[in-house]
């Protein structure tokens, strides 16, 4: 077969793309529980105006915010906020109303509650029909992960997991206690630690996702709408970069999903339940960013926070 020299050309640009597609690691931001009530460092106001400008700052591009609607009501502004984000191009989509576990609430409960949420969220721009799990618990039992799973499909929603899940709620409520204990905090050693938390879980997925599917995905780093991630995101998005990482937009992460696995975690993401379905060791999947102790560790190691 003869191929002419624009077509082979045009292969060529085609295999160049897509090797360089698949050279460079890519992670899309996720936040959840937005809007958030006030921090030791930050009213829920300040916090929204500082975490929009630190994307910006960086051009992080859109990022998607998990929505628990009740903090619309149970937050100062929690209205305005989310229309904050929507408003600078971000994404909203759907985490329940009421932030359950799943595997302590009925369907039928747990249903009405998504729908509730649902609800609040078409009164926002910039939504998609995705849905996150709080805590990442689907249900647990098998019937019952069933019977959530095709209630999300018959709503159209799609389940927007994460492949990179880190504690960064843990190292968060730490802050807080040690704002509120009148600790001195070294800003530069929690920055560290708080990058590291994220930077370290990626690199380990995408490592696992290397072995287990003979690729590197479209990761989603799970975040929180907290204090540290206004106060830090710039300086995360820039060391991810510095890592030979691409910050994408969700749409990339779930427009060609990763396939459903059949083993169920709680913690620790699609990746690392993919894994496992191929045969690979569940506690060698346990990165200690998802470890509440070795986190508390580093704390100290590191002299995070000392007495004044
Ligand atoms: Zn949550």
């Amino acid at each position: 077969m003869r191929i002419g020299f624009l077509a082979l050309l045009s292969i060529l640009v085609a295999l160049a793309s897509t090797a360089a597609a698949h050279g460079q690691k890519r992670i899309a931001l996720s936040y959840d529980d937005a809007p958030r009530s006030d921090g030791a460092l930050y009213t829920g106001n300040a916090r929204t105006t500082r975490l929009i400008n630190a994307l910006e700052a960086v051009d992080a591009g859109p990022v998607v915010f998990f929505v628990a609607t009740a903090g619309i009501s149970n937050s100062e502004n929690g209205q305005a906020r989310l229309e904050a984000y929507a408003s600078a191009g971000h994404i909203l989509a759907n985490h329940t109303h009421s932030h359950m576990w799943a595997h302590q609430t009925s369907a039928e409960e747990y249903l009405a509650d998504v729908n509730l949420a649902q609800t609040h969220l078409s009164e926002f721009q910039n939504t998609r029909p995705w849905f996150r799990f709080p805590y990442l618990d689907e249900g647990r039992r098998p019937d019952h992960v069933t019977t959530l799973a095709n209630g999300l499909e018959a709503r159209g929603l799609v389940n927007g997991y994460v492949t990179v899940d880190t504690y960064d709620w843990h190292l968060e409520t730490q802050f807080q206690q040690a704002l509120q204990d009148g600790l001195t905090v070294d800003y530069d050693a929690l920055r560290a630690l708080y990058i590291r938390l994220s930077l370290e879980a990626a690199e380990f997925y995408d490592q696992i996702a290397m072995e287990a599917l003979g690729h590197s995905p479209v990761h989603v780093l799970l975040l929180h709408e907290n204090d540290l991630a206004a106060h830090f995101s710039s300086d995360l998005v820039a060391a991810f970069r510095a890592a030979g990482w691409e910050i994408v937009h969700p749409d990339d992460a779930y427009t060609d999903p990763l396939p459903t696995p059949s083993t169920q975690l709680t913690s620790q993401g699609r990746v690392a339940a993919l894994a496992i379905d191929t045969g690979r060791e569940p506690l060698a999947l346990q990165h200690w960013a998802i470890d509440a102790a070795a986190i508390n560790r580093r704390i100290a190691d590191q002299g995070v926070f000392r007495e004044p």
